[in-house]
């Protein structure tokens, strides 16, 4: 039987990132996938093929919308769908690809099949063709991401009633896309197909879409898309979907208790994802699961069974990769005997609409509810001449800073390449910087990134162009 210092069960951003760590730490180190590719939700069916199509679908978009006032003149311009689905496959298998080099290149043993405890130092690797493996591990991590979640009276039949998965491998643009949940999900994928033609029709259950989001991104994206053609229904309550052949009828509820029924030829559902832990035999050792059904682990992410660890979707906390990672590398360390850190209330968050929303740090409704008195700044995208040269003068940035020491609390974003812009303030915030921390720093002229300069001096009532 092969005996590794460290098993990873589960390869997406949080599994893939841990074994390279462990590795590179001197850890013998096994990474076991029940899938083909590697790589996770996140290359396969998440991030990757999803921001591909966001990408696709924008040129299409500018070149409908925009190319002519650029004095750009395109005749017959059409949609080729078959291959944006084609090009999308190819950078996934291109990135999944580039992890089975990583793997090589750290002397990663990789086994295909799924991972399950024997007990807490023995894993059985069932493989696709039925045959059984197992290995002895001194640490493992469990690394076994997510799945999406439904409402318990849809039937999800990946046809009409699809999750994300099946919307990043449709054959044809839908005429009428009803997506049940404004999250991130929702709106990035409502946003391909409304780019392509499609109807979409937003069904949201809370007040505002991308709830928990601070409400100033709330307002501006919803404002932005709907200019762009997506239809909102916030407020809404969904009591039925039901697949009639070539059609579903949805019917929700808005607050007042008034019915509405929607019907389109799909319908998108991102109500969330939940963890996954199925066929890992946690019963066998007796691993602790939280009411959420996520594993349980302290602060070193470990379980209540001491040489088991859990990072990425599988735990608490916000379901994104680059936290996923944080955790792999912090998990790998820690099994090295190192003492690493991760401050949670840095990981950003973004939303690869256009324009993109990005965020780090507390809400203004946070601050407001713990009681904190703070600063705030804002700017608008539109006052700046690098925005005005590539039309993409929607959107925000309001910097939220302590009304005494001048900290950057909160930085939220929404705008042109928010998302690539959001580092900045991650950075500046791990070095506790404050406003005039920034309002001080030279910004490139012109860049998007001078909108963060100009809310940090707007914090002290100081903006130069606004
Ligand atoms: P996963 O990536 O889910 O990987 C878990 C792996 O474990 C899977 O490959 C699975 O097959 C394997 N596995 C499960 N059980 C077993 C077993 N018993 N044995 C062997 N293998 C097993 N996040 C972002 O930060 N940015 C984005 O832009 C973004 N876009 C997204 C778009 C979509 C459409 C979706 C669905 C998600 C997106 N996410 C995004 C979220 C991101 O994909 C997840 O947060 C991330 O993949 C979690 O990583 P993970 O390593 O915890 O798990
Ligand atoms: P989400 O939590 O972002 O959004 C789910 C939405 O569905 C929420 O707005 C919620 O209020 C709404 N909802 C819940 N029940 C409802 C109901 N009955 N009727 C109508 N609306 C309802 O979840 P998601 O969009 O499914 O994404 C899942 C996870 O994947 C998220 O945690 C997200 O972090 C991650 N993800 C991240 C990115 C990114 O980082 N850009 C992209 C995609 C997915």
């Amino acid at each position: 039987m092969q005996k590794y210092d460290t098993a990873v069960i589960g390869s997406g951003p949080g599994g893939y990132v841990a074994a390279i760590r462990c590795a590179q730490l001197g850890l013998k180190t096994v990474i076991i996938e029940k899938y083909n590719t590697l790589g996770g939700t996140c290359l396969n069916v998440g991030c990757i093929p999803s921001k591909a199509l966001l990408d696709s679908s924008h040129h299409y978009y500018d070149a409908t919308k925009h190319f002519s006032t650029h004095g750009i003149d395109v005749k017959g311009l059409e949609v080729n769908f078959k291959q944006m689905i084609t090009r999308k496959n190819e950078v996934v298998a291109q990135t999944s690809g580039g992890i089975n080099y990583l793997m090589d290149k750290n002397n990663i043993t990789i086994l295909q099949g799924v991972g399950s405890f024997t007990d807490s130092t023995h894993i059985t690797i069932t493989k696709n063709d039925g045959t059984t493996e197992q290995i002895e591990a001194t640490n493992t991590i469990i690394a076994t991401g997510s799945k999406p979640s439904t409402l318990p009276f849809i039937k999800l039949d990946k046809k009409r009633i699809i999750t994300s998965t099946e919307a990043l491998n449709l054959t044809e643009i839908p005429k009428h896309l009803i997506v049940i949940g404004g999250g991130v999900i929702g709106l990035e994928l409502g946003s391909v197909y409304s780019r392509l033609g499609a109807d979409v029709s937003i069904l949201e259950y809370m007040p505002t879409i991308i709830p928990g989001m601070d409400l100033m991104l709330s307002k501006e994206l919803q404002k932005s898309l709907k200019k762009q053609g997506l239809k909102f229904f916030t407020g809404h309550k969904v009591t039925s979907v039901v697949n009639n052949g070539n059609e579903v009828i949805i019917t929700a509820d808005n607050k007042k208790g008034v019915s509405t029924e929607f019907k389109g030829d799909y319908t998108l559902i991102s109500v969330g994802r939940k963890p996954y832990t199925e066929g890992l035999g946690l019963e066998a050792i007796g691993i602790k699961m939280n009411e959420l059904n996520q594993i349980e682990t302290n602060e070193q992410l470990q379980t209540n069974i001491s040489n088991v660890y859990a990072i990425g979707d599988v735990v608490k906390g916000a379901m994104l990769a680059h936290k996923a990672e944080e955790e792999g590398t912090m998990v790998a360390e820690i099994i090295a005997g190192q003492k690493p850190h991760i401050d949670y209330n840095l990981i950003p968050g973004v939303v690869y609409t256009w324009p993109e929303v990005a965020t780090v740090g507390k809400t203004e409704e946070q601050l407001k509810e713990a009681g904190v008195s703070y600063k705030s700044g804002t700017f608008a995208m539109r006052a700046l001449g690098r925005a005005r040269a590539s039309m993409d003068i929607d959107g925000q940035i309001k910097v939220l800073a302590d009304a005494k020491t001048d900290e950057i609390l909160g930085v939220h974003m929404i705008g042109a390449r928010a998302a690539d812009m959001i580092a900045e303030a991650v950075i500046a915030m791990e070095f506790r910087a404050s406003s005039e921390d920034i309002a001080r720093s030279s910004h490139a002229h012109p860049t998007y990134t001078e909108a963060f300069k100009e809310a940090c001096l707007a914090v002290n009532d100081r903006a130069i162009h606004s």
